[in-house]
């Protein structure tokens, strides 16, 4: 098929890549001049494990970038909208998705052919039918369901495991105002011919997002509630305390050759510093001022953000327990991405982390394996010195902090036994064994 993708971030990039890879003919446009270059020079403007390895292998063959929108919409018969759709503080912020409407919508008014236009962008229910669709055909004068077709694919893929999860989702589903434009969808996604598929209207797609999402982000605010409480208790560690409760049969089931299966699900009832990124916090953010606007406050997600919000500060709390005054104390911070391989940064627990101990008056040494340019553009006002290696890092301070599981990081326990005097290691993540560490403190200890 010949499909265009609109807005070429994370989620276009890598769809439009992936997509090439399975035989359609993709063109990527974004507003942005210098990453249509970067694309078109087989540089992928982000870090994704094989994004640029792919993105090689079919660029000017069946996969180019462009600026010009309307030209994409003229030479291909689907376009996929991934613009931002970020949270304004108010509610979610559809003025990317209004802007590339309106432009594929001039588009149409020109051409002949029918042409299917997806929402795959994350937004509230009702915006596919109540403001893409209108906004098309105003622009168009033409009519949904005869001269053009509207649907709407929500994406699922997660940062770091992005080109894996979008060339063998687990899922695909797929909104539609009729049959025929439900046809284009099965055309596009027909080379996935083994991963089940359901198919319902707009709205109901666009809930399925958010739902999964807001499942997602309650299951961490719950583990962090019940760390917060163990730590006060006191004489439990909330590791043990999550590791029996994994133990059930319905999370991690017991096969009949005895062995037990440990879903990925149970990565999700851990404790740590709380969730980041681009999607959890402003999705669930939206789906609240949504309910609200629909006068159905969500009191169960209010409280998910609310714990959320707060979870970091654990980070600092644990460190003044040994440092009353943080004036003057040497702190490396590692992991600074909000979590392993990827290089975003957005609403990462480091950036409140790290401000806090900055305003406090220690002096912040940080290491990150990918994120370190991505965060100098978040910390500009802010004094940190950048280190190259982990063990750099952990040379000449009080206190260690570690904030994103990164693999690398299992390394530390021998690091730190190699150094002269041992730090304070604050595990904001649980990852590390607190029997191999001097002197540990943790999330939910
Ligand atoms: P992003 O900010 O990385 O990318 C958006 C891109 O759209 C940018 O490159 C921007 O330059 C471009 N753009 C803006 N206006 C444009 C216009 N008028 N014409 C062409 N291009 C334009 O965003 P993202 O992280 O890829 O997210 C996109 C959507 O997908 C959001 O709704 C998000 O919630 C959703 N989503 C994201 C993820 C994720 O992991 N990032 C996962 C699933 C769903």
């Amino acid at each position: 098929m010949k499909v265009s993708v609109i807005g070429t971030g994370y989620v276009g990039l890598v769809s439009g890549v992936c997509l090439s890879e399975k035989g359609h003919n993709v063109v990527c446009v974004d507003v942005d001049k210098e990453k249509v270059e970067k694309i078109n020079s087989g540089i992928p403007p982000i870090y994704e494990r094989d994004l640029e390895e792919l993105l090689r292998k079919n660029i000017n063959l069946n996969l180019k970038a462009d600026t010009d929108l309307f030209k994409a919409v003229m030479e291909t018969e689907i376009s996929l909208i991934s613009v931002g759709t970020p949270f304004n503080g108010d509610k979610i912020d559809l003025s990317f998705i209004e802007m590339v409407s309106g432009d594929i919508g001039k588009a149409l008014k020109e051409k002949k052919a029918y042409h299917m236009v997806v929402v795959k962008s994350t937004v509230v229910p009702g915006t596919t039918d109540e403001v893409v669709l209108p906004i098309l055909e105003k622009f168009s004068g033409k009519k949904a369901g005869i001269d053009f077709g509207i649907g709407m694919n929500p994406e699922f893929l997660r940062e770091g495991e992005a080109v894996q999860d979008f060339m063998s989702p687990d899922r695909i589903v797929m909104g539609a105002i009729d049959k025929k434009a439900l046809g284009y969808l099965e055309e596009l996604y027909r080379p996935f011919n083994n991963v089940d598929k359901l198919r319902t209207n707009n709205k109901t797609a666009e809930m399925i997002k958010y739902t999964s999402n807001s499942l997602l982000a309650t299951m961490i605010s719950f583990s962090n509630e019940i760390a917060n409480l163990c730590a006060v208790i006191g004489d439990i560690d909330v590791v043990d305390v999550m590791r029996g409760v994994h133990m059930d049969n319905r999370l991690s089931p017991i096969m009949p050759n005895g062995k037990r299966i440990t879903p990925s699900i149970t990565t999700y009832i851990e404790a740590g510093c709380g969730f980041g990124g681009s999607c959890f916090p402003k999705d669930v953010k939206a789906l609240i001022a949504h309910g609200k606007q629909k006068g159905r406050p969500m009191l169960l997600l209010d409280a998910v953000i609310q714990v959320n919000q707060e979870q970091p500060l654990q980070v600092v709390d644990m460190l003044k327990k040994h440092f009353p005054s943080l004036k003057g104390i040497r702190i490396a911070i590692l992991g600074l991405a909000f979590k392993p391989d990827t290089t975003d940064m957005r609403e990462s627990p480091a950036i409140p982390i790290v401000k806090e101990l900055l305003t406090q008056g220690a002096g912040i040494q940080a290491y990150d394996p990918v994120a370190s340019a991505e965060a100098k553009k978040i910390f500009t006002d802010y004094q940190i010195q950048y280190c190259d290696t982990l063990h750099q890092t952990v040379d000449n301070v009080q206190a260690v902090v570690l904030l994103t599981r990164w693999e690398e990081f299992s390394k530390i326990p021998s690091l730190l036994a190699d150094l002269e005097t041992q730090p304070l290691f604050v595990d904001g993540r649980r990852m590390l064994d607190k029997e191999l560490i001097a002197r540990y403190e943790g999330i939910g200890l």
